[in-house]
């Protein structure tokens, strides 16, 4: 696997695959990887002739007392989880190549953007929507890979790449979790044993929701409350929001028609966990 660290280099290395008439796959990540990572490293190996993946703590997605500095980081061991997924490139940038002296721009996409983790933290989506358009200039893959997890980002990222006519195709991957349902993610990492023991009630509360659906519940009143009661039932869990929005928008619905997804964020003590299913999909363990 090329290690590319310069921006030059990895518009080069693209330019050239490109060149050739290979298909790129592209993977964008903070690190500390995960299955949840994998997965989306081996859709892209299935679907194209060559997979970058980035590992990137974009500091201007965080606020100013988040967990910017403490993130974890592992790169070695990153290193070796995506040469063993067979990546081809890893593109491992630091600050100055992407914030370099003078930087001034902004990005901001708007809607999508007004509920559930765009009202929690307002700093965050500016952030993410900027630096995935530089990534997509700087990889430029046929192919970027996101995962559900991140449900409001997926739409934020898709509406950016309509908007600004990025000429690529979104590929939406489903959560992967635990065996005991908690959505993997690499902030898991800073639960206490009795914060991860509760955390499960998380996804509990989703699927609970998700069989009323099924059941033929519509009123998302009704919906969102289950969950929040479920939730409610692990003293260590503070709710930042629960929510049930159309999935095409992102606006909170009071029944649901088309499709409607449940999304909550609850801390357990620093840690902010978020998670979120569509209703009616069925409920996978992992994929
Ligand atoms: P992150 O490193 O947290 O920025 O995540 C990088 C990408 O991995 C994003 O597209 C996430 O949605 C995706 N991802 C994170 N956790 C999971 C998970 N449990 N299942 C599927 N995709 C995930």
């Amino acid at each position: 696997m090329k290690i590319i660290r310069t921006v030059g280099e990895m518009q080069a290395f693209s330019d050239e695959a490109r060149a050739r008439g290979k298909r790129i796959g592209f993977t964008p990540t903070m690190g500390y990887l995960h299955e949840g990572h994998l997965s989306l490293v081996r859709a892209s190996k299935a679907d194209n002739d060559l997979t970058v993946a980035s590992i990137y703590v974009n500091p201007t997605q965080f606020g100013p007392t988040e967990d910017l500095e403490k993130y974890p980081r592992d790169l070695a061991r990153d290193q070796e989880l995506l040469e063993h997924e067979g990546c081809e490139a890893l593109f491992y940038p630091d600050n100055e190549s992407m914030y370099p002296p003078g930087f001034q721009t902004e990005l901001r996409v708007k809607s999508i953007t007004d509920h559930l983790c765009g009202a929690s933290r307002p700093w965050h989506f500016p952030g993410v929507a900027l630096i995935v358009a530089k990534l997509f200039n700087m990889v430029k893959p046929h192919r970027a890979y996101f995962g559900q997890k991140d449900y409001q980002q997926a739409r934020v990222i898709r509406r950016m790449v309509i908007d600004l006519n990025f000429d690529l195709e979104v590929v939406v991957c489903p959560i992967v979790r635990e065996t005991d349902g908690l959505a993997m993610s690499s902030r898991n990492a800073y639960l206490s044993d009795e914060e991860r023991e509760q955390a499960i009630v998380l996804s509990q509360a989703l699927e609970e929701a998700n069989e009323m659906y099924r059941e033929g519940e519509r009123d998302a009143l009704k919906l969102k409350n289950r969950i929040s009661l479920t939730i409610q039932r692990a003293p260590l869990a503070k709710i930042d929001y629960c929510e049930v929005v159309d999935g095409e928008t992102i606006q909170p619905i009071e029944r649901v028609e088309g499709t409607g997804v449940a999304a909550l964020a609850v801390f357990f003590g620093k840690t902010r966990l978020i998670d979120n299913h569509i209703l009616g999909e069925p409920w996978n363990l992992s994929p």
